[in-house]
Parts: C-alpha cells; sequence; structure tokens
C-alpha cells in the first residue's frame, strides 16, 4: 500500500522583492538615464532582465506564486499615480511629451516643476512620493506596466500574482495639490477612482490574472469611521464587479483592529495579514471575527523589514493555530521584502555566529517555502531545517554578544536620578550663561560643513590602503583646522569641529561600537536611486573608547571660541539601524545611551563646554498607532536624558531635530529637557517658533534661519526678517541662530557666503535691540 501525502494546502508567496539586483545594477542604470549615457530601451532592459532574475530566483526557491508589479523604477506610488492617471498638473505636459521622461521629472523636479513631495512609507525608512488631488482631479486607467510585468512574469511559466497599492491607502496617502483649498479630503475622491482600478482590475484579468493584491497598510493606522466607511465601501464596489479577478488585501506594519471585521466582511476571496512582532495580535483578532472560511488567508508570519532569523517553532504553531481559520492558508513574509538586503551571503566579514543569526531576502524566502512545506506536510518533513533553526536561536540566545553581564549590570544598575540632571533648567542656565559669556542671539551651526571630494577621496584612499591611518587623520585634522579658521573669520559665537570624519551621522558611531555589526552589501533602498546600508544592533552595546573626542578637542585647541561637541542620539541610532528583535527596543536604546553618555561624560571631561546630541529620528520613528506612543515617547525620552544627564550645570546640553512639523511632540521635545534645540524653519517661514511659543516651551531654541536643502543663499535682509519673526514668538534671550539642517551637502562657496550673511544679519538684530533697550 502506498499512502498519499496530504493535500498541499498551504502556499509559499512573498508580496515584493528587492529591486536594485546584486550589485545595484538598477542603480547604475537609472544614473545612468538621467545623465544620457543609457538610452530608454536599455534601462528598460536592464529592469526586465533583474525583474526575470528575481522571479526566477524566488520560483527555484519553492515560491509558488511570484508578485508583479512590485518592481520600480524609481517608487511604486509614483507607479500608481501612472496607473490611476493623477499626474500634477505642471507635469502633464513633460508626461505626455515622454512617458519615462515625465515619470522621472514627477520624482526629480525639472528646471520649472517641483517634484511630487517625499515622505516615510509608514514607519519604514524607505521614502514614497506623495501623490498630489485635487477636487479637479480626473482619474484615468493606464495599466500598461501592470499588465506589462505579468505577461512577462505568465510568459516565462510562472504563477504570477500583481500586486497593485490599494485605492484606500493610495488616497489616504495623498495630499491636497498645491493651491487646493484647505479641508479638502483626498478620500472624498474614492467614488472617481473605483472604476479606474476596476478597469486596471479587468485588464489583468484579460491579460491573465487569477488573483490580484491590493495593499492597504494604511487600514493599520488609527482610521475614522468614515475612512473605514470607505474601505467597506472600496471593497464592496470591487469584490462586487462581474468579470474579474479573485482579490487578496493585504495589510502590514500593524495590527488591523476595526478594520479586521471590516476587511473580513467584505467579498474579497482572500486577505493577507501580518503576524509579526506587535501584529501578533492580529491572530486572536481574526479568531474573535470568525476567521476567513472558505477563504484564502496569506500569513505574513516571516518578518519583513527585520533582518533575523524566523522562530519556525513560533510560526508553525501561529500558522497551525491559523488553518483551521480559513479554506486555505499561504505563508508569506509580513511585508514587500524591499526592505531588507538582497542576501547575507556575500557579508563574509560578519562574524560567523552572527551571521547564522541573520536572513535577508533570499534568506526568508527560504524560510517562508521551508514553513509552507512543514505546514502542508507535517513538520517531519522539515526535521532538519527546525533543528537548524533551534540550534541557531539557542546560540543567538546564549551568546556573549548578545548578553553581556556588565552591559546588563550597567544597564539594570540605571535609576531615575540617572536620566535626570541635578540642575533644573532655570538653574543651569545661570551657570551656563557664565561660563559660556555669549552674545545675545548666539550664532552656531548644526555640526557638519560640506563633505568634500576631498574627504570622500581620503576615506577611499584609507579603504584602499593607499594611505595609512595616520595619513588619514592627518587629512581630517587639516580640514577641522579650515573649518575652525573659517568659522573665527566668520565671526560665528559657537564653533563645530565640522564632522569631516563622518560619512553617515550612525555608521560613524556604530562602527566604533561593540555589539554593532556593519554589513559590506546589506543595501537598502531608501528613495529612487538612494540605497542606505544600516547597520545591525546584533547584541549588547559597549563602547571600547572615546569615539569623538580627539576631534573635538583638537578643534577646541585651535580656538579660544567655545567648540560645541556633536553625538547622534539614541533614538536615531536606533531608527537608522535593524534593531534587535530579542528585547524590547527601550532596552536597546537604554544601553546605547548608556555607552553615548560615556562619550558625553569624556567630552566633558576633556572641556568641551556645550555638547550636541542629534535626534532628527525622534518623531519618525513615532509608532503608526495613538496607543503606542505614549511608552515609545517614554523610553525614547529617558534614553536622551539618560545620554545627557550626568553632566554638571555649566555644561549646555543642545539638540537638534530636522522637521518643521512636530506638533504632536512638542511636551516629548520638553521631557528632552536640553538646554538649546535647533529646528528647521526657514522653509516654513518661523511656524515652529510660535508653535513652540503656543505650548510655553521653556527653553532656548535656534529656529533655522538658512535652508540647507536648496543652493540658494539666503540674503542679510531675508535673514533679519526671519529674525524678526522669531523674536515675535521667543524672548531674545532665548533665541539662537543657525542654519536649519547640517552643511554637509552644500559647497563651500555657498557655505561662507550663507554664514556671512547669517552672522551679519545677527549683529544687525542684535543693534536694532541695543538701540530700543537703551
Ligand atoms: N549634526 C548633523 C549634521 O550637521 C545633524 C544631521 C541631521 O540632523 N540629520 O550633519
Ligand atoms: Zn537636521
Amino acid at each position: 500500500m502506498t499512502s498519499t501525502p496530504p493535500p498541499v494546502t498551504a502556499g509559499a508567496t512573498v508580496y515584493g522583492h528587492p529591486r536594485q539586483g546584486g550589485s545595484r545594477e538598477l542603480k547604475r542604470a537609472v544614473e545612468g538615464y538621467w545623465r544620457g549615457r543609457v538610452t530608454a530601451g536599455v534601462l528598460g532592459e536592464v529592469a526586465a532582465g533583474l525583474r526575470r532574475a528575481n522571479w526566477r530566483q524566488l520560483a527555484e526557491a519553492g515560491i509558488d506564486e511570484v508578485p508583479t508589479g512590485d518592481f520600480s523604477l524609481y517608487d511604486h506610488v509614483l507607479d500608481t499615480v501612472v496607473m490611476v492617471g493623477a499626474v500634477p498638473e505642471r507635469h502633464r505636459a513633460a508626461v505626455a511629451g515622454a512617458a519615462l521622461g515625465g515619470y522621472f521629472a514627477m520624482a526629480r523636479g525639472t528646471q520649472d516643476a517641483a517634484p511630487l513631495e517625499m515622505t516615510k512609507w509608514f514607519d519604514t525608512n524607505y521614502h514614497y512620493l506623495v501623490p498630489e488631488v485635487g477636487p479637479g482631479t480626473v482619474f484615468t486607467a493606464d495599466s500598461t506596466r501592470q499588465v506589462g510585468e505579468l505577461a512577462e512574469a505568465l510568459a516565462l511559466g510562472y504563477a504570477a500574482r500583481p500586486v497593485l497599492v490599494g485605492p484606500v491607502t493610495f488616497l489616504l496617502l495623498a495630499r491636497p495639490a498645491p493651491g487646493v483649498t484647505a479641508g479638502f479630503e483626498p478620500l472624498s475622491l474614492l467614488e472617481r477612482l473605483l472604476p479606474v482600478y476596476a478597469r486596471v482590475l479587468a485588464d489583468l484579468r484579460a491579460a491573465g490574472a487569477e488573483w490580484v493584491q491590493l495593499d492597504e497598510p494604511a487600514l493599520v493606522q488609527d482610521r475614522s469611521g468614515a475612512e473605514l466607511e470607505a474601505a467597506a465601501r472600496a471593497y464592496a464596489v470591487l469584490g462586487g464587479l462581474g468579470d474579474r479577478p479573485r482579490l487578496l488585501v493585504a495589510s502590514y506594519f500593524g495590527r488591523l483592529g476595526e478594520a479586521l471585521p471590516v476587511l473580513a466582511g467584505s467579498p474579497v476571496e482572500g486577505l493577507a495579514v501580518d503576524f509579526t512582532g506587535p501584529a501578533a495580535g492580529n491572530l486572536a483578532a481574526l479568531a474573535a471575527a470568525g476567521g476567513l472560511p472558505g477563504r484564502r488567508l496569506v500569513a505574513g508570519v516571516v518578518d519583513g523589514r527585520n533582518i533575523w532569523l524566523n522562530d519556525f517553532e513560533e510560526s508553525l504553531a501561529t500558522l497551525n493555530t491559523l488553518l483551521g481559520l480559513a479554506g486555505r492558508v499561504d505563508v508569506a513574509a509580513s511585508c514587500s521584502l524591499l526592505h531588507v538586503p538582497l542576501d547575507t551571503a556575500p557579508e563574509t566579514d560578519i562574524d560567523p555566529a552572527v551571521l547564522s543569526w541573520l536572513a535577508f531576502a533570499r534568506q526568508k524566502t527560504a524560510e517562508v517555502v521551508t514553513l509552507a512545506r512543514g505546514l502542508a506536510q507535517g513538520p517531519g518533513v522539515i526535521a532538519a531545517e527546525l533543528a537548524a533553526n533551534r540550534a541557531a536561536l539557542a546560540s543567538r540566545a546564549d551568546s556573549p554578544i548578545t548578553h553581556d553581564p556588565v552591559v546588563r549590570a550597567r544597564a539594570a544598575a540605571v535609576t531615575d536620578a540617572d536620566t535626570r540632571r541635578p540642575q533644573p533648567y532655570a538653574e543651569r542656565t545661570t551657570a551656563q550663561r557664565e561660563h559660556l559669556n555669549l552674545p545675545l542671539l548666539p550664532t552656531t551651526t548644526i555640526g557638519s560643513f560640506p563633505q568634500t571630494a576631498e574627504l570622500r577621496t581620503a576615506r577611499a584612499d584609507l579603504r584602499a590602503g593607499r594611505i595609512d591611518a595616520a595619513g588619514y587623520e592627518a587629512r581630517i585634522r587639516a580640514e577641522i583646522a579650515g573649518v575652525i579658521a573659517f568659522q573665527e573669520e566668520a565671526g560665528l559665537d559657537v564653533l563645530v569641529h565640522g564632522e569631516p570624519e563622518r560619512g553617515d551621522m550612525v555608521q560613524y558611531f556604530a562602527e566604533q561600537l561593540t555589539g554593532y555589526v556593519a554589513t559590506r552589501h546589506g543595501w537598502v533602498q531608501s528613495y529612487g536611486t538612494r540605497y542606505v546600508r544600516p547597520p545591525v544592533l546584533a547584541g549588547d552595546i559597549s563602547r571600547p573608547g572615546p569615539m569623538t573626542v580627539r576631534w573635538t578637542t583638537y578643534a577646541q585647541s585651535l580656538t579660544d571660541r567655545p567648540v560645541k561637541g556633536m553625538l547622534t542620539g539614541p533614538v536615531t541610532m536606533l531608527a537608522w539601524s535593524f534593531v534587535r528583535d530579542d528585547q524590547p527596543l527601550g532596552d536597546t536604546a537604554r544601553q546605547v545611551a548608556l555607552a553615548l553618555r560615556q562619550e558625553v561624560t569624556d567630552l566633558e571631561a576633556a572641556g568641551t563646554p556645550l555638547i550636541q546630541v542629534d535626534e532628527p529620528a525622534l518623531r519618525e520613528t513615532l509608532p503608526l498607532r495613538a496607543a503606542d506612543r505614549p511608552p515609545y515617547l517614554a523610553w525614547a525620552t529617558e534614553a536622551f536624558r539618560l545620554t545627557t544627564s550626568g553632566v554638571r550645570a555649566e555644561t549646555q546640553i543642545h539638540t537638534h531635530m530636522c522637521y518643521a512639523e512636530f506638533g504632536d511632540i512638542v511636551s516629548a521635545i520638553d521631557d528632552l529637557d536640553a538646554d538649546v534645540i535647533s529646528l528647521e524653519a526657514a522653509r516654513s517661514r518661523m511656524r515652529i517658533a510660535h508653535e513652540l511659543a503656543a505650548h510655553h516651551y521653556p527653553r532656548q531654541t535656534g529656529p533655522g534661519v538658512y535652508d540647507i536643502h536648496s543652493p540658494r543663499i539666503p540674503t542679510t535682509n531675508e535673514t533679519t526678517t526671519l529674525l524678526r519673526q522669531a523674536l515675535n514668538a521667543i524672548p531674545a534671550d532665548r533665541l539662537w541662530i543657525n542654519p536649519d539642517c547640517g552643511l554637509k551637502t552644500r559647497t563651500w562657496p555657498e557655505t561662507t557666503a550663507s554664514l556671512h550673511n547669517l552672522v551679519t544679519a545677527a549683529r544687525q538684530i542684535r543693534a536694532e535691540l541695543a538701540s530700543t533697550t537703551s
């Protein structure tokens, strides 16, 4: 008698794949096209080749249904703008003239037409282009790209599932176009948009799509009753269409909450749901909602946005529970694999122990396939994989890398007193005033000075062994000397060393902290053709020795003016890294904070009178749901205070954040208890100064008066105008004068001209204030 295997009830799939290729071929091709060195035809071939390679890899790994339409030359939300015909008025002509040229014009802007705005895709570090709509927007369906990519995959013999940004998420991500009256709600265009989606679905059906995935991650955010009703309406309409593919509505990045019964109750054939980390609560919620009897459930049990090995036993337990809740269960990564690097294989420099705990896109694909096999045929068929997985997880849990007793003891010993400066702000200001002896309206900068080609060459020379460490240090010191000389000549009051030694404000510290691991090839798309290599918080964090002290003290040795020390804060260190998933984020933040606190203490001991701890990521890391924000802000602000509270009253702590909208975190900013904060404000015409005043923010503030994102040089007059506006909100004895952000992306001529004007403006306003008060 032969035993027949049980029927396969579980497939394996993913929602998207890294786009760039093994050696970032896509970046080279797209940038080559922009420079006129690559033709549109060649770019198209490179792109098609990458898609083919991705599908082949997925299929060979055992993925049953490959995604199509997830690939993009720049951004998948911009592709959706094209698909629904929501091209902004100012780009119409360009798009009509040449589709590809117009596409990139929307992404990057032209001399005459600003690009679409760019912002973070939910709480990831991927940036999408923000659709612009208004009451006059006329949507038109353009399914060319989606149909074309589906046809490519089908022609190659793959079972394929087109993936689209869903209509509700598209409108919830959109903003009113410039000039549209305030109060316009993009979601009010839903009825107009649905027929366009209906058309695209019909085209995909005609092209052979059995299933189409509609991504609705916006439904894991807090949504109003009206927004949930819109979602219900959207899927009632699309589900009610006649000849259409089967619909899989996907959500990721969190708990669906009230949106779960809405989706479960809609006439679609399947849902894809995230069950990783904090989204694990979707399991109980799905059970409570009665599951999806007879329908398809795609279970995101492999974390698609972090780089750790999956816990197979835990995932199988979840999957087995889900089997009872749906007609068919497929295994997937929780979101597109776009957010993780391609492959761990080339990472030959990483400690093999740590490497065995990591899973990038290729490894995650294999995990999904293994879990699907285990689910369909029983754990016996994946016994070897289960054993290896168990061993790797155990080695991670037991490793001295993840459990350093010294670090653990230090973190456990932290008291509330360690997270508070002994003297209140008012007392500190007096001490600082005497110690620093600064003029009214002190002028300073945010830290970095231009990162010149010479500096990049020096770093490349060091890496390639063309110069040794001493030679590199000499070049950096020469740069610091130049930066100090310039600032003295320009007449700035608080100087900086200019950060020439830092290619990246997180990487620089990560490389020097034990417990952090850097990748060599772990590129992840940040936006367009920009890729970053986030370091990995792999183990317990400690600081073997000072990281910045020699640069800051060298700078201070060259001048009598105070030099400000410059560090990246703990929240930003976490936000721009891959974080540990085996302990709460707050614990990791505390370890990083303790290491940075040592640096702060060493800087102070070396005679640094002011220390700036940058936290540009404080706001962007804010959890998607309001209920999750207070606990986040509690550990985040505590980590900042732990970093900065070990200093004497006369040592002035600065912080910096680069964004102009943060009404929702003003009280958290106050909780940082920094003496001085510098912020972006130039473009928003000092709105931030007024917001802070409205919240009675009690400390010193430097609202930026120079928009460093633009090559424009602000005139003295513009600057004095901004300063007068700032003085309407902030008293003169609490106002600092500085640019919006660091100058690393600017050129030297722009920098010198702008800072000369800034100092002149400060002197002019000081003179005005002196004449009105005398
Ligand atoms: N100190 C950093 C700089 O000046 C701050 C950068 C940032 O806020 N992103 O470059
Ligand atoms: Zn900034």
